[in-house]
């Protein structure tokens, strides 16, 4: 049956919404331990400056081991070229840029205009094409808050189509969508690909960012697996959200989407139990930090075969 493709994005979006750093060494254990569980994307950290997260400041360093484990696609955000001349100087596979599609919200995240936004997105598309192809990284305009801002509300359709036929003329590979907010429900998700599809085509909208801050996340994720969509992002034990979006935490949960997936029969390369062993190292590491997911406390039903 169909692969897809879970896109770990804990070490990124979980870490730097909490307030404990996680240290290096348990960073690697992390993303080695997801690895060896059959996880194939990770979203490893975000080339940001320090003093805005510290969380992620040894991005750098941990690009730099993920890229030592063999097929593990190595993934980071950026939030500009000058970022993203790093991530590319650290060796990444992937690269995402976040273009908030609503203005009020770009400019309390990224401090920038939508057409700032833009400039920086052809700015890391000539920094790409300037290398052999054989080390240019996937370069993804992640469309944020395209569910509904928490400053805005809900964004014109016009605009988010406007906004995605930006990204894709400014060079990026492909865009994605992002519930950053946790705004979507599973008819916003149908509606909201095939709005994007219809400007960019299906071969350059394939991955989706969920968060489950209204418990929709699984509902979300199927609605976009039944739509034609094969990579999902979510995170180990639901750590994550966005602190610009008051309200908004937690990823969708690694651990119970695999789950769902391989119990539908789709191939995700994961095995279940090593993946929810991985979650020891985030409770030793992050004392005290909240993890959520059904499947680790309830276990695999008897008999279940993947
Ligand atoms: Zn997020």
């Amino acid at each position: 049956m169909t692969a897809i493709l879970i896109s770990e994005v804990g070490p990124r979006d979980g870490l730097q919404n909490i307030a404990t750093v996680m240290p290096l060494a348990a960073k690697k254990a992390w993303i080695a331990a997801e690895a060896a569980a059959g996880v194939r994307e990770i979203e490893v950290g975000s080339f940001v400056p320090a003093k805005l997260l510290p969380q992620l400041a040894d991005t750098a360093e941990v690009v730099a081991f993920a890229k030592t484990i063999p097929g593990l696609i190595v993934a980071v955000l950026v939030p500009n070229a000058r970022g993203a001349a790093a991530a590319i100087a650290a060796g990444v596979d992937k690269l995402t840029l976040p273009l908030s599609v609503s203005e009020t919200h770009s400019l309390a995240n990224l401090r920038k205009t939508h057409a700032q936004v833009l400039d920086e997105a052809r700015a890391i598309a000539a920094l790409i094409a300037a290398l052999p192809v054989a080390r240019r990284p996937h370069f993804e305009g992640s469309l944020s808050t395209v569910f509904g801002c928490t400053l805005e509300g809900a964004i014109a359709d016009a605009q988010v189509a406007r906004l995605a036929d930006d990204l894709m003329q400014a060079g990026c590979d492909e865009v994605g969508l992002a519930d950053t907010t946790g705004y979507a429900d599973p008819a916003a998700v149908r509606r909201m690909i095939a709005l994007v599809r219809r400007v960019v085509g299906d071969g350059a909208l394939t991955g989706i960012h969920l968060h489950n801050t209204r418990g929709l996340g699984l509902a979300n994720a199927l609605a976009a697996l039944d739509a034609g969509l094969t990579t999902l992002d979510s995170s180990l034990g639901g750590l994550g959200g966005c602190p610009f979006a008051p309200g908004a935490s937690g990823n969708i949960v690694t651990e119970d989407l695999a789950f769902m997936l391989a119990a539908m029969g789709y191939q995700t390369g994961i095995d279940l139990e090593k993946l929810i062993a991985v979650r020891t190292i985030l409770s030793d590491a992050l004392a005290g930090e909240p993890l959520y997911g059904f499947l680790p406390d309830a276990g695999l039903p008897l008999g279940f075969a993947y």
